[in-house]
């Protein structure tokens, strides 16, 4: 990178090391011209995709909005805070592993019913029945019984 004191283009590594629990690498750098000595920091960058609605328009991704939704289906159920803002994290994790800069919000829901799939049977029906807006009886016996299914399996 270029020297921020005489702007000469080229600068050289003295020192390099992981700070902050290895989430950050310092570095000491050394203009070649100048000779005058500076620290920069690198962090990996992680950005939250944006989100692409069904409608084709996009939306900053939002997390009290997930929050709020993961609510609404736990509520009067036997799951704490902590497993609530854990899948939080485990989900906001997922979406930025994609790596990608726009996702479907299509995403975000289905990770929410797997996310709840796991940590709460009703919740996971409650949320389902809401986010896939079941239009027949059928297909919220389908699910259900999907559900049996799994749990069979486990
Ligand atoms: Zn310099």
């Amino acid at each position: 990178m270029h020297c921020p004191f005489c702007f000469a283009p080229d600068t050289k590594v003295i020192d390099s090391r992981l700070v902050a629990d290895g989430s950050q690498v310092r570095r000491r750098r050394e203009c070649t011209k100048c000779h005058e000595r500076y620290t920069t920091f690198e962090t990996a960058e992680l950005v939250m995709p944006r989100l692409i609605k069904r409608d084709g328009s996009r939306e900053p991704f939002n997390e009290d909005k997930l929050r709020s939704g993961l609510l609404r289906a736990v509520e009067k159920r036997p799951v704490g805070v902590d497993q609530l803002e854990q899948t939080v994290a485990d989900i906001k994790s997922s979406l930025r592993a994609t790596g990608e800069r726009e996702v479907g919000s299509k995403m975000v829901g289905e990770l929410v019913m797997e996310a709840l799939k796991k940590l709460d049977k009703v919740a996971y029906i409650r949320f389902a029945s809401v986010y896939l807006s079941f239009e027949t009886i059928g297909e919220f016996e389908d699910v259900i019984a999907k559900l049996g299914n799994n749990s069979q399996n486990h």
